[in-house]
């Protein structure tokens, strides 16, 4: 059985049974039936449905925002917007159904087509962190190209992503098409990875967990997109809006209380502005609401659970020196906005992902110090540039090796634009305009014409 608390004040939410490797067998089985059926009907049918089961989850776009709120400890602003890029998400994707084009390629003696195969049943591996977008990422997507899917939540955060699959069904999508089955990570989930009968695994989560099922996969070449951590830096250089950069900085890193891969926990402020950046980023921490996440006035809640608590607690002892802002004492995972300065620059701290709402000062001196400190993690996702120099932010947007970045602003993930991690902070791409291809297989077919 997962125990789902509210992480808020820890009561207990609900208790959802644990899938075992048999249950995960059976899913496979009923999913495999269910995909042939979708692959063979027709797109615009497939493309109803989709844009049914989005009209259905918006109307319930209140309670699946709820739910979000008492199992994740999300703010409700942020749990609201979640379940609207639920909707988005499958709305987006049921306009590829019937776009998703081969292609006819010259050749001599006949006619040379690409088809775009769907790949069959496809798992999916979420994270606690933003339960329901993440698995929409893979599920619409993979469901508009004809797969099925068989999405394994979260032990802390099943209970979106079983309610999404009961409101599929409510909007008419086949039986056993979406499947969602709760489950621990070393079984539910590596059940998935070790089925021969799922032909693509979707994680997101964690670098360590990314690797060990990547390796797995490799034993039957079995298809894999990961999405994995960060430690993303926010470049404020002297010429950029200070006021705007040191305005923008605290929520980059505090929204959803830091557990978020895109976060930038690496503030790196060139030397000549730091002083100034700094005497305006201390009050703006120390301000911050950190509270019951249903208020409408907070902007930051709890962590996900004691254990994450803890974890984000070895990375910041008494003694280091920056800003705390304030955070609820009492029950509920709670840890206050922490900016650190004056760390070295290779300090765990500074390099490693805390997943909390926890970054890190770092000085610079010019273009190519920052760009230095930029690339020195083993990640690779998400970055932002703060300047007024057109050319500077064009070479600095080049040379930082991450897969989203923003200059002027901490904007990173939009469905309809691709995502993904360059270097340990991923493989392969999601969201954006090749959604649907990332879950077919290209077939080439070559017809005589001189038989
Ligand atoms: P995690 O790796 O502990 O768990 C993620 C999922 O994998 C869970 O569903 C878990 O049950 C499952 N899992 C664990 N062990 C497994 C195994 N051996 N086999 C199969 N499945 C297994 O990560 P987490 O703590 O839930 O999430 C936080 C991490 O996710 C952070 O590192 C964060 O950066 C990352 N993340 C990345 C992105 C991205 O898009 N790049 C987005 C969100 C979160």
């Amino acid at each position: 059985m997962l125990q789902v608390l509210n992480p808020a004040t820890e009561e207990p939410v609900a208790t959802v049974p644990a899938a075992t490797p048999a249950d995960v067998d059976a899913a496979v089985t009923r999913a495999a039936a269910a995909q042939r059926g979708w692959a063979a009907a027709a797109p615009a049918d497939r493309a109803r449905l989709l844009r049914r089961f989005a009209a259905v989850v918006d109307d319930h776009a209140e309670e699946l925002a709820r739910l979000e709120v008492l199992e994740a400890g999300h703010t409700i602003g942020n749990a609201r917007w979640e379940a609207g890029n639920v909707r988005d998400l499958l709305d987006f994707a049921a306009g590829g159904v019937e776009r998703l084009n081969g292609r006819q390629i010259p050749v001599a003696g006949g006619l040379d087509i690409t088809l775009l195969e769907p790949l069959g049943v496809v798992g999916v591996i979420a994270p606690w962190n933003f339960p329901m977008p993440i698995a929409a990422w893979a599920t619409a997507p993979a469901l508009a190209a004809g797969n099925a899917v068989i999405l394994k939540p979260a032990e802390t955060t099943p209970l979106t992503a079983l309610r999404l699959a009961a409101l599929a069904l409510e909007a008419g999508l086949p039986e056993d098409l979406f499947q969602v089955l709760p489950g621990t990570g070393p079984v539910a989930g590596n059940a998935l990875v070790e089925h021969p009968g799922i032909a693509k695994i979707v994680f997101t989560g964690s670098t360590r967990v990314g690797k060990s099922i990547m390796a797995k996969c490799a034993d039957q070449v079995k298809r894999v997109t990961l999405e994995l951590g960060g430690k993303s830096p926010n470049i404020v250089f002297a010429d950029a809006d200070i006021e705007a950069a040191a305005a923008a900085a605290p929520m980059s890193f505090l929204d959803n209380s830091g557990q978020d891969c895109c976060a930038r926990t690496r503030i790196l402020v060139q030397r000549s502005a730091y002083d100034r950046f700094m005497e305006l980023l201390t009050p703006a921490i120390e301000e911050i609401v950190v509270g019951d996440p249903a208020d409408e006035r907070t902007q930051m809640g709890p962590l996900i659970s004691r254990a994450h608590l803890d974890r984000v607690r070895s990375y910041v002892t008494d003694d280091l020196p920056g800003i705390r802002g304030k955070a609820p004492e009492g029950s509920g995972f709670w840890f206050p906005p922490t900016v650190l300065t004056d760390v070295p620059e290779d300090a765990p701290c500074a390099v490693e992902e805390i997943f909390g709402p926890v970054a890190v000062v770092l000085p610079f001196d010019d273009e190519a110090d920052a760009i230095r400190l930029a690339n020195a993690t083993e990640y690779g996702l998400s970055g932002s540039i703060w300047t007024r120099d057109v050319g500077r932010a064009l070479r600095a947007s080049r040379a930082v090796k991450a897969g989203n970045l923003s200059v002027n602003s901490h904007s990173s993930v939009r469905y309809w634009t691709p995502f993904g991690g360059y270097q340990q902070s991923g493989l392969g791409r999601e969201l954006g305009p090749d959604a649907l291809t990332a879950f077919t297989e290209t077939k080439n077919v070559f017809i005589s014409t001189e038989a």
